[in-house]
């Protein structure tokens, strides 16, 4: 694959912030950036060359985008399948289709895994009432998690099985969808791993990352993670297999539990982000290249950067809801990265920035 040159368009599907930064980091190789996005206030449309605002089944509109393109993207996972391959008919598109559809699917995700030799919390697809109380009657643990198989994030379409008697309930919360039912997993820290895959098959991971979520919601992460080292390499060894047989191009996530049996630290597959991940917005300014721009020299077909850490340790921590009203005040602290991401109304829950710093020493 041949390098696109500097002037080249990067186009992303997707507006949110994941969007902005990768339009922000690829104005910084010298790339242009075409959003597409229903949404018209999308934070990436302010810092981006063109935007189309356009539903993703449009495909009159989505032609006219692959005309006005050199590569597609995009930088969330809710993105139809059939317009990633509508697209694929007139440009290439990186990750490709084959990654989004596994890993808009929890049952491919955790299939997968498992077909790689991963650890995963037990689990069954479940597909209705009756299926969901054969599963439990045939003795599937409880506690246990029903989570919609797709267009779940942050604790959405998720619903606890504590008691026999949550399942009525559990399965209503579904609303029908298609959904897998996931023993609870009685982790003691979650970790993630970053990394990058290019199209001649180069492979770099940034350093395991810790994550500490509130509500559902990642609040904190530390890199690296307070991991043994071999356990570490383990999630990294692990992340490049699942790069390797999804063909996959460009940055992506899989999230881990960390559950301690036998005074061992074994990991068990959560999910997997094909795409950049707020776990990685430490990278930023704590890693030699950041997530947003390894994403972009990757579909790009340019060479990997370094993914090593500037510092001993790097932190992030999200600016969710009014968090960010102490924009003043965190601005003002020394050492401390400030990043808004223009999003006009604060709500509950909504991430509207977040803060990064480097670590001289690592907290035990
Ligand atoms: P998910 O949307 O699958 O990433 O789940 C969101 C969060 O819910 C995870 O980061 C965990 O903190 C928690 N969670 C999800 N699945 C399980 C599980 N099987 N066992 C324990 N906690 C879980």
């Amino acid at each position: 694959m041949t390098a696109l040159p500097p002037g080249s368009t990067i186009g992303i599907l997707g507006g949110g912030q994941l969007g902005r930064m990768l339009a922000m980091a690829a104005a910084r190789l010298g790339f242009r950036s075409h959003i597409y996005a229903p949404e018209s206030d999308s934070p990436a449309f302010e810092v981006a060359a063109a935007h189309t605002i356009a539903t993703y089944e449009d495909e009159t509109q989505l032609a006219a985008f692959a005309d006005a393109i050199d590569v597609a993207t995009y930088e969330f996972e809710n993105i139809p399948v059939a317009t990633v391959e509508f697209l694929g008919r007139h440009v290439p598109v990186r990750p490709g289709a084959k990654a989004l559809a596994c890993a808009q699917d929890r049952l491919n995700e955790k299939t997968l895994a498992r077909e790689l030799g991963a650890m995963t919390a037990e689990f069954a697809a479940i597909d209705s009432f009756a299926a969901l109380e054969k599963t439990l009657d045939s003795g599937f643990s409880i506690p246990s998690v029903l989570k919609t198989r797709r267009f779940g994030y942050d604790g959405k379409g998720q619903a606890k099985i504590l008691t026999r008697e949550d399942a009525r309930e559990a399965w209503a919360a579904m609303r029908n969808a298609p959904s897998i039912i996931e023993s609870f997993v009685d982790f003691r820290a979650e970790v993630s791993v970053v990394a990058a895959r290019s199209a001649d098959g180069t492979f770099a991971a940034f350093d395991v990352t810790e994550n500490e979520h509130r509500d559902h919601i990642l609040h904190r992460s530390l890199a690296p993670a307070r991991l043994a080292p071999d356990v570490a390499d383990e999630a990294i060894a692990t992340a490049h297999k699942i790069a390797e047989r999804l063909d996959y191009v460009g940055v992506f996530a899989i999230e881990f539990f960390v559950v301690n049996q036998d005074d061992r630290d074994r990991l068990f597959i959560n999910e997997m982000a094909p795409r950049v991940h707020n776990s990685g917005h430490w990278t930023i300014d704590g890693a030699m290249t950041s997530q947003f721009e390894q994403h972009i020299r990757a579909v790009a077909g340019w060479p990997l950067g370094s993914t090593e850490l500037k510092a001993a340790g790097a932190e992030m921590i999200n600016l969710i809801g009014d968090d960010i009203l102490a924009w003043q005040s965190l601005a003002a602290e020394p050492g401390v990265f400030f990043h808004h991401y223009g999003k006009k109304d604060v709500r509950p829950g909504r991430k509207m920035g977040h803060i990064n710093r480097l670590l001289m020493e690592m907290p035990s």
